[in-house]
């Protein structure tokens, strides 16, 4: 299949290189030059714009930071559908809001496009390795037509509904990240200042009832060595809990420990966390409690 990708950074690189693996004719666009190039060098082809690569391709993948730029990298001058035929797939695996995708849905079936929202998680590592959660969105005809390069990306692929569908559950998990990773850095950081050892703390409640992934994909590989080198920036989490939130506003819907995560993601940014893993938000807690979540010495 002829498959373009509009989006090489931390997620969409692994999602693309998964996809060349596979055998498929892969054309990529970036803003970011060396991503481009990285690409061609395994053998992808290149194209000057989104809509240079639309009119090369069957099916379109974008893996974009938000809703503002997956609008104006579909919609806009030079976008996707200017260079898009009749017939073509766009799918996109970005986090944006449910009201984005359908509007870009709308627009796009004007010119005979058909659009999937297909957000993923499972972090940087799950897109290397080709093990995301994808929640689908759009025309059971045509999920079926992209199912083998989605099987490529993820190791399950559900149909969740219509267009928007995806971007709602989407929204609705990473409202839970949020706060469960808010709520990890404060129990961390009070035991710690109760005088707990971290590791054991991490090693009991890894394995009980207060455990999440924020503890268990945060704590070792982050937090006990203070590494906050992204995975998953503080900027796409504050954005991720704004999506929850303007669709709750929309429903009328309370979002009350949403709205403090945000919060607490927003100090996190005021800080200069911002392109830090989430996990950094623990800092903020580490800083009040003057005491440092670290593995320690035996
Ligand atoms: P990123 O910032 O690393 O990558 C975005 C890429 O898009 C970059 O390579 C950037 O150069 C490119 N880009 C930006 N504007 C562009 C434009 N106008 N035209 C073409 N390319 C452009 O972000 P990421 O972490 O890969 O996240 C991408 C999406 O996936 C986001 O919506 C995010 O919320 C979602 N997501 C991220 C994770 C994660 O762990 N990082 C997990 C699940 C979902």
């Amino acid at each position: 299949m002829r498959i373009g990708f509009i989006g090489l950074g931390v997620m969409g690189k692994g999602m693309a290189a998964n996809v060349l693996k596979e055998g498929h004719d892969l054309s990529v666009f970036d803003v970011v030059k060396e991503n481009v190039d990285e690409f061609v060098a395994k053998g992808a082809k290149s194209a000057t714009s989104p809509s240079h690569l639309a009119s090369m391709c069957e099916v379109v993948f974008t893996s974009l930071p938000n809703s503002a730029i997956v609008e104006q990298v579909v919609l806009g001058d030079k976008g996707v559908l200017e260079g898009a035929g009749e017939g073509m797939i766009y799918v996109d695996l970005s986090s944006i809001t449910p009201k984005a995708i359908r509007h870009i849905s709308q627009v796009a079936e004007k010119k005979g496009v058909q659009v999937i929202d297909a957000p993923v998680s499972g972090g940087a590592e799950g897109a290397e390795q080709g093990t995301l959660t994808i929640m689908a969105g759009g025309s059971k005809e045509a999920l079926e037509k992209v199912m083998p390069v989605l099987n490529a990306i993820g190791k399950s692929v559900k149909h969740v509904g219509e267009v928007g569908a995806g971007d709602t559950v989407k929204a609705v998990n990473n409202l839970l990240l949020g706060a469960n990773m808010v709520a990890t850095a404060e129990a961390l950081v009070l035991g710690k200042k109760a005088g707990l050892n971290p590791d054991v703390m991490f090693d009991i409640i890894s394995k009980s009832s207060g455990s999440s992934y924020a503890l268990t994909a945060k704590y070792e590989k982050y937090i006990s060595k203070g590494n906050f080198n992204p995975g998953f920036m503080v900027d796409l989490m504050y954005k991720d809990l704004q999506l929850a939130i303007d669709t709750a506003k929309d429903l009328n819907c309370p979002l009350i420990s949403g709205n403090m995560s945000q919060q607490l993601f927003e100090a996190a940014k005021a800080e200069g966390f911002g392109k830090e893993d989430i996990s950094s938000v623990i800092k903020l807690f580490e800083k009040w409690a003057k005491v440092a979540v670290r593995t320690e010495e035996s």
